[in-house]
């Protein structure tokens, strides 16, 4: 059963909603912490107090535990908190493509991706627009939504939003992109990536724990870590690795990405310009083996080398 239907049937799930809205007004539901309000002008995230959509669909590619038994019900908002010189989606999270919709449209995409057979909701780069899905989500449950929920965020979210979402979301599917805080604003903009991103990790560990999979190996619950392998970054590598490690433990179930390809902006810097070298790739997987991390998927291949005893 999704998490947030206990908090639908006390009235909860409205209060949420409630201080979702209210947030926008002094907003800090990211790192950048603007506290401004969005009714008057715009942060970094360039959105206003209407999410915009850049498409919907059934999506199969995600990560096996998300797509086994129907494919992932993803909904991709457009902008986003982060500005990563190597972005696949910069026509939607830089250039905003998309449309305006409103909490009643966004919930009828999660009824539709309901009934296309979906087997989540994945709401994807949503931490600028935490308030307007709150307020969809509240509408499609009382139209007969069931599905878990899926936060599938670039980890630059803020306590904010998270407590907000507490016991609201089923499964966190948040990036950790950097150990450097340097890297973190050469690469997308930001400060000080590494201690927002950690606080917010472990925060979503906190609600949910490590990823739990049913029978058919899909995710019921849980935090499902991404980090792509960067090209000539191995350090930063082995810095998330560590941290992964250390503090959420060796069960946790970790997306180790390696389909790097420069994109953007990435064309005109040196240092990732080029694909990820396989050797790269195979000491990343080698370094996370080492500190015990043997829940691993492989996205590229879409293989699940995860150990099935720590399922
Ligand atoms: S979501 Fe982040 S970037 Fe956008 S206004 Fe709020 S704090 Fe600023």
């Amino acid at each position: 059963m999704a998490r947030y239907l206990t908090l639908y049937e006390s009235g909860e799930l409205a209060e949420r909603v409630e201080r979702a809205r209210a947030a926008l007004h002094d907003c800090r539901l990211c790192g950048w912490d603007c506290g401004i309000d969005r009714a008057e002008e715009l942060g970094p995230c360039r959105t206003g107090l209407k999410a915009i959509v850049s498409t919907a669909y059934v999506h199969h590619g995600e990560e096996r535990p998300l797509v086994v038994g129907g494919g992932s019900g993803a909904i991709f908002f457009a902008n986003c908190d982060l500005r990563c010189q190597f972005c696949q989606t910069a026509r939607w999270n830089i250039r905003g493509a998309g449309r305006d919709a409103t909490p009643a449209q966004i919930a009828s995409l999660m009824l539709s991706l309901q009934e296309k057979g979906a087997r989540n909701i994945n709401v994807v780069t949503p931490s600028h627009v935490a308030a307007q899905i709150l307020d969809a989500l509240l509408i499609a449950v009382g139209k007969g939504l069931r599905l878990p929920l899926v936060w599938n965020s670039g980890g630059y979210d803020s306590p904010q939003p998270l407590a907000v979402l507490d016991g609201v979301v089923d499964i966190y599917l948040p990036d950790m992109k950097y150990s450097d805080a340097l890297m973190g604003r050469r690469m997308s903009a930001v400060r000080d990536y590494p201690r927002v991103n950690q606080a917010a990790v472990a925060e979503m560990h906190r609600q949910v724990g490590d990823l739990v999979r049913g029978d058919d190996g899909g995710a019921i619950s849980g935090v499902l870590v991404r980090h792509l392998v960067m090209p000539g970054h191995l350090q930063n590598t082995f810095g998330v690795l560590d941290w992964i490690a250390e503090r959420l433990g060796p069960n946790t179930y970790l997306s180790l990405m390696d389909q790097y390809r420069p994109a953007y902006r990435a064309f005109a810097r040196d240092d990732i310009n080029r694909p990820l070298h396989p050797d790269e790739f195979a000491q990343a997987l080698a370094y996370a083996r080492d500190k015990g991390l043997t829940r691993l998927d492989d996205h590229l291949l879409n293989t699940t080398l995860e150990t099935e005893s720590h399922g």
